[in-house]
């Protein structure tokens, strides 16, 4: 088969090698499309210390079922699915509470076990045992359900965030996570929606999820206009890009009783902000963190894609062949394209 091996930073080759086995418990899936997340772009450009290269890694996957292992239950050849990424160990107490995604000893698909970026790969029975695959009605397409992972995600940021019709909301960034971020809100039934960034191009590109008002933040001061247009502050914060300054200026423009997402993760070399505790305090501000999401937010937002609620389409701007996945990368972090698709049978 036909699989992209990521070889180490900046090094990522198209070649053949062996289909993956499909042993007891475990599940072979034939890949229809694998989506490019942000962390695939970091793992391209500088490596990750949970991947070992050579590697094939992608966590944004919808496929075929292809082959069901001796010992497994429930699941069919030819079934169209979707995978959970995170596996936990299944013990620990968050896992117990379902929440593999905050398991101390948990595991990745895309990570630690091989991904989608190839034309197979297979489930491993951890995650199959788990609950990790997923079926889809067959009207959605494969592309389409490959955007059910990074959904999940901004459905476990949002959960915290109780949106209602009374918020305001404002999203820091206008990558593809933050335009799903806005889609959600719109879902909720936000009364208004800010988007910012400092990238014409990105700000263009969220136009078409329809915002109330979209802010560019290299040409004007976010807290200055967000304050006034607010009358003092927004409701709901949620900061989709991985900035320190813009962490400081999520707090300086929450309203009393804001909610506050810090979405995205900052450099690992750089992970302290400065904050005025009284402010907190005072003005009863609430900060939420999020990281990666569990199998109960995959099924949710697999409902609102189906649903058509959140429109998946508009999301995906690039599909490329596995061949051209170097392009791809470059297309989804030079910031040119939202959610870039590979399809490996292209
Ligand atoms: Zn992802
Ligand atoms: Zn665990």
């Amino acid at each position: 088969m036909k699989a992209a091996v990521f070889e180490g930073p900046g090094k990522m080759e198209v070649k053949e090698v062996p289909q993956p086995s499909c042993g007891k418990g475990e599940v072979l899936i034939k890949v229809e499309a694998c989506a490019i997340c942000g962390t695939d772009i970091r793992i391209y450009r500088y490596g990750q210390k949970n991947v070992k290269p050579p590697h094939i890694i992608g966590h944004e996957i919808a496929g075929t079922v292809e082959k069901v292992g001796s010992g497994v239950d429930g699941i069919k050849t030819g079934e169209q699915v979707i995978l959970v990424t995170s596996v936990g160990c299944g013990k620990c107490k968050f896992c117990r509470k379902g929440w593999h995604n905050l398991c101390s000893n948990g595991v990745a698909i895309g990570y630690y076990y091989q991904g989608g970026f190839a034309q197979y790969m297979t489930v491993p029975e951890p995650a199959v045992s788990q609950g990790n695959i997923i079926p889809f009605p067959g009207k959605l397409s494969f592309v389409s359900a490959s955007i059910v992972e990074p959904l999940s995600c901004c459905i476990n940021g949002q959960d915290y965030l109780r949106i209602n019709s009374e918020d305001i909301v404002v999203i820091f960034g206008c990558g593809p996570i933050g335009c799903m971020h806005a889609e959600l809100a719109k879902v909720k039934t936000a009364e208004q929606i800010i988007m910012v960034d400092v990238d014409e191009k990105r700000l263009r590109m969220a136009e078409k999820f329809l915002p109330d008002i979209i802010i560019n933040s290299s040409e004007k001061d976010p807290v200055e206009e967000i304050i006034s247009i607010t009358d003092g502050g927004a409701d709901v914060i949620i900061v989709a890009c991985g900035v320190n300054k813009v962490q400081e200026q999520a707090i300086q423009v929450s309203n009393k009783k804001g909610r506050i997402s810090f979405f995205a993760g900052l450099p690992k070399d750089k992970p302290v902000i400065t904050l005025d505790s009284n402010i907190i305090h005072y003005e009863e501000i609430s900060i939420f963190g999020a990281f990666a999401s569990y199998e109960r937010q995959y099924r949710e937002a697999l409902e609102f894609i189906v649903d058509n609620k959140v429109n998946a389409e508009k999301i995906v701007t690039h599909r490329f062949p596995l061949e051209k996945i170097v392009e791809a990368i470059e297309a989804a972090g030079s910031g040119e394209g939202l959610k870039v698709v590979i399809e490996p049978w292209r």
